[in-house]
This record gives C-alpha cells, structure tokens and sequence, in this order.
C-alpha cells in the first residue's frame, strides 16, 4: 500500500512539474508575443484592450510550398488540407508566392488556429476563417476580400535634365508611376529616343495608402508630356465596362497600331541618359537603315504591332539570331541581334508580346536590338512613320469625356 502511495506521489509530483513547465514555456511565448502586439499599436492607440488574438507572419521562402509552410507552422495535415480545400473555389493556395506573407492567426486563449491570410496580389486578400468548432476540427470558410486601401490623388511635375527617370529618382517620385507614364505615352513617344533637356512632365496618379502608411502607386489618371515643343497629353476614362484605358486630348484611343519602341521604358530606364539610350539612329547616308537600341543582355524585346511571324532563326548576313513580323500588307518589322528568339515561324503575335531577347549575336559590338521597319518592301524610319490614330470616343460619351478630361486637365495645371 505504501509502495503504492509513493508511486502516486511521484506521479503527482511529475504531473505538476510537467504541467508547471507546460504553464511557464506557453505562458512565456504568449508573454513575448503580447508584448510585441502592444508595442506594434501602442502608437496608435493609447487604451488598448487586451489583444484576443496571436497574429504569427510568415514571409514565404524561395522553394517552399505550402505544405512545408504549414508543416514549419505546425498545424497538423488535417488542418491543412481543410484550409486548402475550403480556398479551393476562390484562390488555390498550393500557389503561394515567395516573398509574399502568409499570416496565421490564433486565439490567444487556447492557442486554437483560427484564420489563415494570404495577400494574393496588390488588390486582394484571401482568408480562410474557422467558422464552427466541432470535436473533428473547424468547418472553415474562404473569402476574397479588396484591399481597403486609402486612396489620395498627388500632382507632380517635373523637367527632363537627363532623363524622366532620373528626374523621378532625384525626386522621390516612386519608378513604378513613372513607369506608368511613360508605358501611357508608349505609341506617341519613344523615350530612348525622342526626350530633350528642357522637355516638362505633369501627371496626376492615385497614391494607395494602408494604415497611414504608403504602399503603392493606383491608376494613373492623366499625363502631359511636352516633348521638344509637341505637347502630348493622356486622359485615363472609363467608356465602358470593355473599353477602358487612356485617351489623348480629342478623345482619341492612344493606342494605335505600332509601339514606339521593341523595348519597353522599365527596362531602357535605368543606366541611361537622354541620348544616349540608342546606339545608332536611322541614317540613310550612312546605310543604317534601323534603330539600335541600347539595353542589358537577356532584357525582352516586344512586337510593336500584331502579325504572324515570317522569320524566327538565325542569320547569317550579320543579323545573327532575328525574328521577322508581318503585320499586313504594307508593313512588316525585323528585330536582330538577339541572344534567344522566343517565337516560331507562323506564329501569330499580338502587340508587346515578347518575341526574343537582347543580345549580341551577328554583326554587333555590345547587347541590343536592330530595329526595322519596312513598309512595302522599303526600309522606313519608324520614328517619322505618321499612324492613324486610334479609335475615338463614341459619340455619345463624348460629353462625359469632356467633363472629365477639363477635371484632369485642372489638376494637371495645379
Ligand atoms: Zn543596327
């Protein structure tokens, strides 16, 4: 019976240190984790109630998938696959992006796991919430909800003096809007090409904010580029529910049938200054009968028009690894020098989509794309080329541009 007792004893002793350790380990993680959570808000808010929940956030590694993301979390394979399944319909969590955060959130009380966040792209977020508990486990609902971003409308203006991206550099205007600017302007104005010190920008664009905080640049609302004298302007209008984008200053659609350029701005913006973004223009005198365009080997070169591909291979008059497109009966274009051709012959391509890529090979001294443009079997400069403009308004949302377009155009004068 003593025998018996002891053991009993022991065991409780056991039990209570167990129970003791288990209280003090969990009870130091919940301390660390609540502390943390009222420092992140003390700022904000002065009297705070006790937060109910313990948000943990995960920035998804390089590699991993979601399974080893909830593995590493240590939410078991039934929990896991539960939440992936009720996602299913709306977002399929199998992929999940580096880099991208993953927020797990539970209940401070008893640690249960209760919502699962994940920000799919810049405008929407998935959570799956634990809707019912049971003895089996939570039935779990999935929702896509926006981004409740706040949005603000900021004017800049700027003076081209090497370039409108060094300009948007020096003066903390974020790349990504100016980027959108000129990608607006990318029929009208070739930016390797065609800016001059002196040249003036005005843009009006919608700036996202979340918590105060600001994350991104909105929809771009309306350019105004004044390019050598030649002011060229882009009002960002909603005709319809399909025909939604830019349009210049007579209520002109500004995409037209040919791109400026092969590259696009992102990628001849950096590292190069006005003038020097080309290596050669189109000279007849001295037979270059092309443009060149300066960039970093393996940058995408983009159709300028839609066609069907007439020639994807190599050269060997020089023009080393080349893809040729047919756009109709009067024009065609050839691109040459590419480290890789990325389409095949008969292939129909529409406008920007990626054909190849820079390189040197051939006749050439460094990285970037030959550009030519023959119109009836005549090697023209592109540049000079005078393009029918694109589709205007329709008759009957004329007014409605109007109203809008003197809206932007007053803040673009602000
Ligand atoms: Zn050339």
């Amino acid at each position: 019976m003593k025998k018996f007792l002891a053991i009993f004893i022991i065991i409780l002793i056991i039990a209570a240190t167990v129970s003791w350790l288990v209280y003090f380990f969990g009870h130091a993680n919940k301390t660390t984790a609540s502390d943390m959570d009222n420092v992140a808000v003390a700022a904000a808010v002065a009297v705070q109630p006790e937060p109910t929940e313990r948000i943990e956030r995960i920035t998804i590694p390089a590699g991993s998938t979601y399974a080893d993301l909830m593995t590493m979390s240590g939410l078991s394979y039934g929990t896991a696959m539960a939440v992936h399944d009720a996602a299913l319909e709306l977002y399929d969590l199998a992929n999940v992006r580096a880099g991208r955060e993953l927020e797990l959130v539970y209940e401070k009380i008893n640690d249960n796991f209760k919502e699962l966040r994940y920000q799919i792209d810049t405008e929407e977020t998935l959570f799956v919430r634990a809707a019912t508990s049971t003895e089996n486990g939570a039935m779990w609902v999935a929702e896509r909800a926006a981004i409740p971003y706040e949005v603000k409308v900021k004017i800049y203006h700027g003076q081209v003096e090497t370039s409108m991206y060094a300009y948007a550099l020096e003066n903390d205007i974020d790349e990504r809007a100016i980027i959108a600017l000129a990608d607006a302007f990318q029929w009208s104005i070739d930016f390797a090409m065609d800016p001059r010190v002196g040249d003036t920008f005005d843009f009006a664009v919608e700036e996202r904010y979340l918590d105060g905080k600001y994350v991104m640049p909105g929809q771009l609302l309306a350019g105004r580029y004044v390019n050598n004298g030649e002011v060229f302007e882009v009002y960002y209008f909603e005709e319809s529910e399909t025909n939604i984008g830019f349009f210049d200053t007579d209520g002109n659609s500004v995409q037209k049938m040919f791109l400026k350029a092969p590259v696009a701005f992102k990628y001849i913006s950096s590292g190069f200054t006005t003038g020097a973004r080309y290596l050669e223009a189109f000279n007849i005198s001295t037979g270059h009968r092309a443009i060149d365009y300066a960039a970093t080997y393996g940058t995408p070169i983009r159709a300028t028009g839609d066609g069907t591909v007439t020639f994807a291979g190599w050269n060997s008059q020089g023009y080393g690894n080349m893809v040729s497109v047919r756009h109709n009966g009067t024009y065609s274009t050839n691109y040459a020098h590419m480290s890789k051709v990325a389409v095949k012959r008969g292939n129909k391509v529409k406008q920007s989509d990626i054909i190849g890529y820079v390189g040197s090979t051939g006749l050439s001294t460094g990285p970037h794309v030959h550009y030519e443009m023959v119109k009836n079997g005549v090697k023209i400069n592109p540049l000079n080329e005078v393009l029918p403009p694109g589709e205007p308004i329709k008759a009957e949302n004329r007014e409605r541009f109007e109203g809008e377009k003197a809206r932007l155009q007053t803040l673009l004068d602000l």
